[in-house]
């Protein structure tokens, strides 16, 4: 078992800007964000002034230069308080580390810093109608056309998909050869033959974007390119474990979040003239909760040193995904029950945690596919 990574000054003091920002910019506008279904794009901009988009993006390319353990601490603040209405994540850890790993130097100079400034928000499009987890499946097609490509199709389910000034699009540039036929394309938002749909109504995530998206013979430069043409499955290969380790940090920190109001609650709450933590049945599912947060934390702390090493391999952070977000589903079940009724109103927290941590087993690859990527392996 790897050792848990130890965080420096640095780490600490960047958690508290990041505590900072979510008091004064986040926490106080989250409800209504539930309500429009969307974040304010004026956050977008006031979370790049303050240093809290794409941290680990090098500096030459406008972005913070820090290390992975930086990025940690901003998914663990953000799942503590479980405001997930801002599409950080894709936008910082997913959409600009393709850009900077596949893009060419062009792309970089020109995406990534308005990227690290907010004014450019990023998403990827890999989801369609009629496919998600069998990504090799994907109908949009861009057909070659000179030095363009003309993108047509339709995804859906899009993280940021209103906001979006930028979307990675997963497209067959060649339809009969399967994975090596998918080829990443950045299509710009105001292209001709590209809208939005509906931004979606979901059951949690109620203040993060979530949208349809149309491509009607979209002309792009081949410029817009990301990597080499039929290499798009192995770039989404490639990126997919960090992004699965990072769906586990939220996890975590989230039922750990979830644990400590569930503990100061029922120290308070009285039943039968006496607190619900003097239950023997409260207690016995808390020192449950309480043995699977501890072993979570564990499992966590040795994927995050593994990707640290270098070492995170695909079977292991696919157990990191599934395990810890099904640990997360019941744990966040367990101690909504201990807060009765209250549990169930949407002003407290653990309300929006219960919904929000359904899609963890489902996003970021279902947790069946994290099973047959582990099964796979053995
Ligand atoms: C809130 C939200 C945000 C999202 N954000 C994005 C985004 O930004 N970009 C993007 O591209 N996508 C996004 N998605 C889509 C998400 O990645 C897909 O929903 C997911 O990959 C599953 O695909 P699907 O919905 O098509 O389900 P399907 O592929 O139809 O699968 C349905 C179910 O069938 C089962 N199943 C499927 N295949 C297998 C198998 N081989 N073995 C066993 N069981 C199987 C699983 O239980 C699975 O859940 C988002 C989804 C949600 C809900």
């Amino acid at each position: 078992m790897q050792q848990a990574p130890t965080y420096n000054a640095d780490h600490e003091q960047f958690r508290t800007t990041v505590r900072r920002f979510i008091d004064k910019e986040i926490a106080p506008h989250h409800a209504q964000w539930e309500k429009d279904g969307i974040v304010s794009r004026d956050l977008w901009r006031k979370a790049g002034a303050a240093g809290l988009l794409l941290t680990d993006i090098p500096a030459e390319y406008g972005g913070g230069g820090a290390d992975f353990l930086t990025i940690n601490v901003m998914a663990e603040e953000m799942a503590r308080g479980v405001y997930s209405g801002p599409g950080f994540r894709v936008h910082s850890d997913i959409v600009s580390r393709y850009i900077l790993h596949y893009g060419s130097e062009e792309q970089k100079q020109k995406w990534l810093p308005r990227m690290a400034t907010g004014d450019v928000v990023g998403a990827i499009a890999m989801t369609e109608p009629g496919t998600g987890s069998d990504l090799q499946g994907v109908r949009t097609v861009a057909v070659r056309d000179g030095d363009d490509y003309v993108i047509s199709g339709q995804k859906t389910f899009i993280t940021n998909g209103q906001h979006a000034d930028l979307i990675i699009v997963i497209c067959k540039t060649d339809s009969s050869a399967g994975a090596k036929g998918v080829t990443l394309i950045l299509v710009e938002g105001d292209r001709p033959g590209f809208s939005r749909g509906r931004n979606l109504e979901k059951i949690g995530l109620k203040a993060q974007d979530t949208s349809e998206l149309f491509f009607e013979s979209v002309r792009v430069p081949v410029t817009n390119r990301l990597g080499d043409e039929g290499r798009g499955f192995i770039y989404l290969m490639q990126e997919l474990p960090r992004e699965r380790l990072l769906i586990g940090i939220g996890a975590v920190a989230a039922m750990e979040a979830v644990l400590g109001w569930t503990l100061d609650y029922v120290k308070e709450r009285k039943a039968f003239g006496k607190a619900i933590i003097d239950f023997q049945n409260s207690r016995f599912k808390l020192a449950e909760v309480k043995t699977e947060v501890k072993i979570a934390r564990t499992f966590l702390d040795h994927c995050t040193a593994l990707h640290l090493e270098g070492k995170l391999d695909v079977p292991t952070a696919a157990m990191c995904k599934y395990w810890l977000t099904e640990t997360y589903g019941r744990v966040v079940d367990t101690c909504l029950q201990l807060h009765g009724g209250y549990g169930y109103m949407w002003e407290y927290p653990i309300a929006r945690a219960y919904a929000d941590a359904r899609v963890a087993r489902i996003y970021g690859g279902a947790n069946e596919i994290m099973k047959e990527i582990i099964g796979r392996s053995l």
